[in-house]
């Protein structure tokens, strides 16, 4: 993928402003947390502020693009140039994965991180670098560590990063990324300075994909009415025919709002074995539909609905739903999100909470502080 400049970050006009005035005072604090939903850029900005961070000709001007430092940032492989993010699979296979993961994000500049089975960012890689943290960066003035996902961490790798992020004098600015802030502990949220990323408007989703996917002017902008806002969604959506799985979302949801359970499990079962990545997918359309009826609530027009093809639904049910059964609806399908990370299997997290939509008698107050933020309402 080409690294961005920090002025070029795709629509996101305040997050680029804020980067490129750090990078020009030169004032760095210790870390920085990139919030704001799945697949809007925060990876790219973190790669576009670390190879300007660590640009050797530079000194508060934007990257030249040319020396040294810059050639092998943008090949991933400044040796300050530090990453961590969620990998799946078995510890002696490690580093093959990374490496490979490493080698796709630099070849393929469609390329969108996805996480097939339960990932995580492991311990013993955590523990690794930060090992090498206690030594003096190699060529540049500060290290840049990159953490992708940094909400799928387990306790102890906070604390120990925590220790890190605070060392007096440290030489190393941290790049945290997150769709998920409030699973991130209030400690690490505290000490990073915050930059908030927006989801992306969908004439700028649908010229992407015309312009660098090649994909014709409808079908983009189907796929970028489908995104929610989120690119990244767009270019996974592009391999699957997205309106047939939004169709098969919706479906399930039919059986599951009437209180079927027998019919929604014929339905789940008419899937095959649709993995996760699918079923993800799916959860996501149910999210979108819920937001569509939220918007809907305070009658939004019908351009900004996801599902607009479907408005006349959207606005019946919108007159029946309050906006807090919406968010206790999407609070329960923030939950199979959530199980999916752990091993469990996955088709009966979803039926589960499929047929938990519908049944009202969750109290309000038994409700996790943050019901879900995965979407800016
Ligand atoms: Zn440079």
């Amino acid at each position: 993928m080409p690294i961005p400049a920090l002025s070029d970050l795709l629509g996101q006009p305040e997050a680029s402003a804020f980067l490129s005035g750090v990078v020009a005072r030169a004032r760095y604090a210790n870390a920085y947390l990139f919030q704001g939903p799945a697949g809007v850029g925060k990876g790219t900005a973190a790669l576009a502020f670390a190879r300007a961070v660590l640009c050797d000709r530079s000194g508060g001007a934007p990257p030249c693009g040319r020396c040294p430092a810059c050639l092998k940032s943008a090949r991933l492989q400044h040796p300050d140039l530090k990453f961590l993010f969620p990998v799946s699979g078995e510890e002696k296979d490690l580093d093959e994965t990374i490496a490979a993961t490493l080698a796709a994000w630099r070849e393929d500049p469609l390329f969108v991180f996805s996480y097939e089975k339960a990932a995580s960012i492991r311990l013993s890689i955590t523990r690794d670098l930060l090992r090498e943290l206690a030594f003096k960066p190699f060529e540049a003035q500060r290290r840049v560590v990159v953490v992708r996902d940094a909400d799928r961490m387990r306790e102890d790798q906070y604390s120990a990063m925590l220790k890190a992020i605070e060392e007096p004098g440290a030489s190393s600015l941290w790049v945290l990324t997150t769709a998920r802030p409030s699973r991130l502990p209030a400690t690490i949220r505290s000490r990073c300075q915050k930059v908030r990323f927006a989801p992306l408007p969908e004439d700028l989703i649908a010229d992407f994909l015309s312009e660098r996917a090649g994909i014709t002017a409808r079908p983009a902008r189907m796929l970028a009415a489908l995104s929610g806002g989120s690119l990244a969604r767009a270019l996974t959506l592009r391999e699957q025919d997205p309106l047939a799985l939004r169709n098969q979302a919706l479906a399930l949801l039919e059986p599951a709002l009437r209180g079927d359970p027998a019919t929604l499990w014929k339905t789940l079962g008419r899937l095959g074995r649709p993995g996760r990545e699918t079923i993800r997918r799916l959860v996501e359309f149910h999210q979108l539909w819920l937001r569509d009826i939220l918007r809907a609530r305070y009658g939004a027009p019908r351009e900004s609905l996801v599902h607009r093809d479907r408005e006349e639904e959207i606005r019946k049910q919108a007159q029946t739903l309050d906006a807090t059964e919406v968010r206790r609806r999407l609070m329960v399908l923030e939950e199979v999100l959530r199980a999916m990370e752990s091993n469990v299997a996955v088709e009966v997290a979803l039926f589960s909470a499929l047929t938990r939509l519908a049944d009202r008698s969750l109290e309000t107050d038994s409700w996790p502080p943050h019901p879900t933020d995965r979407w800016a309402y």
